[in-house]
This record gives structure tokens, C-alpha cells and sequence, in this order.
């Protein structure tokens, strides 16, 4: 705990990884010395984690980066918080990150953008930025993300560390705070794939207080022994995106060596891939629309007084929303609308199911699948806040994995002129141990 409050002491006025330390964390750490002297077995004693922001902790604040929570303190710790405390870690601090989980540079949080450790002129991706910056800044050995379209896997490639989502519903989402529910899923990063899954092992298992949690026994360590005779399919459609060299270099090299030790390549084809980042941007803006009108200053969190009830909620969400979360509202709130439905958001969820049936077909032919995790390295920060369309461009790898609710894991992969570039394996569903199995042989 000493060593990673002294990173953070001399790292964090240049990255901005964190919103706040735990206060209470040295008090926390003596706890768990105790825990260890009765006997209790606790798979993580003492390790220091980093959360989102957007996971609820007991007692210290929890913004999900916006004004309209700046001062919630939730009165419950998020079950995946609550199984890290059982299994003895220490919430070290919460990480900075795009408002509400929008955004994939960490740049639309109210509370100022967060750099990436290898360049500080560059985002570190986003929205689960500040977990990422933070673990490969080695301000914590791990963290907590979210992952409701590439939150975890986009900024885990751009910051050089491992980022793992698993297969929706694994992880409970029992207070995380809701983004796009039928997407959303947490997720944790580290620097080694054995930190990863010991983390996996923790987080992951069924929650009667979320009512999508699967019954399903993690067994990530345990995979990590297994070395099975794997088949991987290299995504047509993902490679042919326009790639950056470096990427398309590090793709090569990943596959020669994953050659050398036995793994089988086959090329598989996803044709509807084309058309999930306007699926999700419609699917989750919708869903966006309908989770983000709990915040009408009534509730908690920003309260500011008008004329009568919906003047101040207007007040309330035009004082509390920053720019994207506006615009999502908007356009989620469009999708929605009678009149507009049918065409939209009624046509977005017949194509989830077609990107769901071809990924079925690929998986008929592979194991796992392979993609980039994205089709370029970390970009240079402010190049893309005022362009939405390219910043949502940047979730091409990403986001067709949460639309189908499969798992993801990216991995380092390689750099390009410095920066790290990721590789992303995706598993079929619940088959979320095979990724570990295979990360492993590259590292
Ligand atoms: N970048 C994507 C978005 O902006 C993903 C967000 C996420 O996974 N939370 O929607």
C-alpha cells in the first residue's frame, strides 16, 4: 500500500488517473493484517485496488465523473466491491473516467481528461481510462473498469495493460451505477494475465440482487494450467477496417508465435460486422435515455431549485450534464420517440440479433476469435472531442461483443512508434477461461 501511495504521490499531477483516495485505506489494510492473523484465506490480503468511479462504494463518494453526482455518497458498497473487501483487498481509490461511461478518451469527464502514462500529450483511451492510466502507471496493480462498448479492452490496448469483459452476466452489476444495462459489464485490468484472472476469480459468480447474474463457478487460475489444442479465427471484416501498420504488424507477430506453440488459424467471416457501431450507438443511446432520467434533482445528487417541479429539472440537467451526456440523451430520447421507433431502435435490435447469429456461425468454425482490440494506438488528446462520429469510430473492435454479450479480453500486443497496441480474443459465451489459457502463451 506504502509503494503505491507513493506513485501516486509523484505520478498523479501528471496523469489525473484518480477523483479521490480512500481515506480510510491504511485503517482498511491494518483490518485485513488482523483478518490474516485469526487464519481467514483471503485470495487478494491486502492488495490494493482501484475503482471506477461508477462503482458505488460504501461512505466515499461515487461521481460516474459528472457534476449531477459530485456529491452522491452511496449508502452501499457494489456487490463486486463487496466481494473484493470478502476476499481482502484494499480500495486504495477511485478512477477518473468519461461521464456515465460515455466517451473513449476519458476526455468527457466533468472533473478534467487523464493522460497516458507512455505519452502524456495522448488520451489513454476510455471510458474506464483512469483504472487503465493507473495500472500502467503501476499507481495499483489492479483495477476495476466497466465495459458497456470497449470501456475496459479500448483503454487496457492503449495503455499497454491486459483488460478482460466477461461474458454479460458473469459479473453483477448489483451497484454499478447503469449506463446501458443490457451492455454493461465489469470488468477488471493488471499487468500479468495471472493477476487478471485472480481478480476474475473474485468478481465473477451469480448475485441474487442482479437479475441478469448467470449461476456460473469462475475458474479463471485454474485455467491458466490447461493448455488445450485451441482453434482461432482471424475476423475478416476487422482486419480489412483500415488498420494502423502497427497494429497490422503486431497482429502478424501474435499469430506466428501463437503458431509456435500449436495454436490452429483459420480466417472467419462476421459480414454483418459493418453495421455494429450503428447498432450500438443506437441500442445504447436509447437505453442511456431511459437510465439517465433518474437524475432530475429530486432523487439525489444535484438539486438546482426553479420556478415549479420541471423547471427544476431542467435547471437540475441542463447545470449537471456535460456535452455528451447530452447528446446521447438526445439522440437515445430520438430513437425512442413514436413516430421514430420502428426505424430505429426497432430496426437496431433486429440487426443485434443478426451480428448475434453470424458470430454463432463464426464460432462454428473456431474456438476463439481475433481482432485488433483497436485500429490504432492512443491518440493525441483534444483530437477528437469536437468530432463525435470519429470518436465513436474509434469502438469499431469493440462494441460488436457486448451487442452479443460474449467475453473479451485484450492483451499487449506490441507497440507502434512507442505506444502500446492490443490484440482482442473473444470467447464464446461462458467460455471466458479459454482467453486466459490463450493470453498466456503470448506473454
Ligand atoms: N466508447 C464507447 C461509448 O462511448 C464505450 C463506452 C463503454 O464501454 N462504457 O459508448
Amino acid at each position: 500500500l506504502k509503494h503505491y501511495l507513493n506513485r501516486i504521490e509523484a505520478l498523479e499531477p501528471q496523469i489525473h488517473a484518480l477523483l479521490r483516495l480512500n481515506p480510510e485505506a491504511e485503517q482498511e489494510a491494518r483490518a485485513v493484517e488482523q483478518r490474516l492473523a485469526k487464519g481467514e484465506d483471503l485470495p487478494l490480503a491486502g492488495v490494493p485496488v482501484v475503482l471506477k468511479d461508477n462503482l458505488c462504494t460504501r461512505g466515499l463518494q461515487t461521481t460516474c465523473g459528472s457534476r449531477i453526482l459530485e456529491h452522491f455518497v452511496p449508502p452501499y458498497d457494489a456487490t463486486v466491491v463487496e466481494r473484493l473487501r470478502e476476499a481482502g483487498a484494499v480500495v486504495l481509490a477511485k478512477a477518473n473516467m468519461d461521464e456515465f461511461a460515455m466517451g473513449s478518451s476519458t476526455e468527457f469527464s466533468a472533473f478534467g481528461p487523464t493522460r497516458n502514462p507512455w505519452d502524456l500529450a495522448r488520451v489513454p483511451g476510455g471510458s474506464s481510462g483512469g483504472s487503465a492510466a493507473a495500472v500502467a502507471a503501476d499507481m495499483a496493480p489492479v483495477a476495476l473498469g466497466s465495459d458497456t462498448g470497449g470501456s475496459v479492452r479500448q483503454p487496457a490496448a492503449f495503455c499497454g495493460v491486459y483488460g478482460f469483459k466477461p461474458t454479460y452476466g458473469r459479473v453483477s452489476r448489483y451497484g454499478l451505477v447503469a449506463c446501458a444495462s443490457s451492455l454493461d459489464q465489469v470488468g477488471p485490468f493488471a499487468r500479468t494475465v495471472e493477476d487478471l484472472a485472480l481478480l476474475s476469480d473474485v468478481i465473477c459468480g451469480y448475485d441474487p440482487r442482479d437479475s441478469t447474474s448467470l449461476k456460473h463457478e469462475p475458474r479463471f487460475a485454474q485455467a491458466l494450467e490447461q493448455k488445450q489444442p485451441l482453434t482461432v479465427g482471424i475476423v475478416r471484416e476487422s482486419v480489412q477496417v483500415g488498420n494502423s501498420p502497427g497494429v497490422l504488424a503486431a497482429l502478424e507477430n501474435f499469430r506466428q508465435t501463437l503458431e509456435g506453440t500449436g495454436v490452429r488459424f483459420v480466417e472467419v467471416s462476421i459480414p454483418s460486422l459493418e453495421y455494429a457501431l450503428a447498432t450500438y450507438y443506437i441500442a445504447m443511446t436509447a437505453e442511456v435515455s431511459s437510465n439517465l432520467a433518474r437524475y432530475d434533482g429530486t432523487l439525489y445528487g444535484l438539486r438546482v431549485p426553479g420556478r415549479d417541479v420541471s423547471d427544476t429539472m431542467m435547471k437540475t440537467r441542463a447545470a449537471g450534464f456535460g456535452p455528451e451526456a447530452r447528446r446521447r440523451i438526445l439522440m437515445g430520447t430520438f430513437a425512442l420517440s413514436s413516430g421514430y421507433y420502428d426505424a430505429y431502435y426497432g430496426k437496431a435490435l433486429k440487426a443485434r440479433a443478426r451480428i448475434k447469429a453470424d458470430f454463432d456461425q463464426a464460432f462454428a468454425k473456431a474456438d476463439v476469435l481475433l481482432t485488433p482490440t483497436s485500429p490504432f494506438p492512443a491518440f493525441q488528446l483534444g483530437s477528437k472531442t469536437s468530432d463525435p462520429l470519429s470518436m465513436y469510430l474509434s469502438d469499431i473492435d469493440t462494441v460488436a461483443l457486448n451487442l452479443v454479450g460474449v467475453p473479451g479480453l485484450s492483451l499487449p500486443a506490441g507497440f507502434e512508434e512507442g505506444l502500446p497496441v492490443g490484440m482482442q480474443l473473444i470467447g464464446q459465451p461462458l467460455q471466458d477461461e479459454r482467453l486466459f489459457s490463450l493470453a498466456q502463451h503470448f506473454e
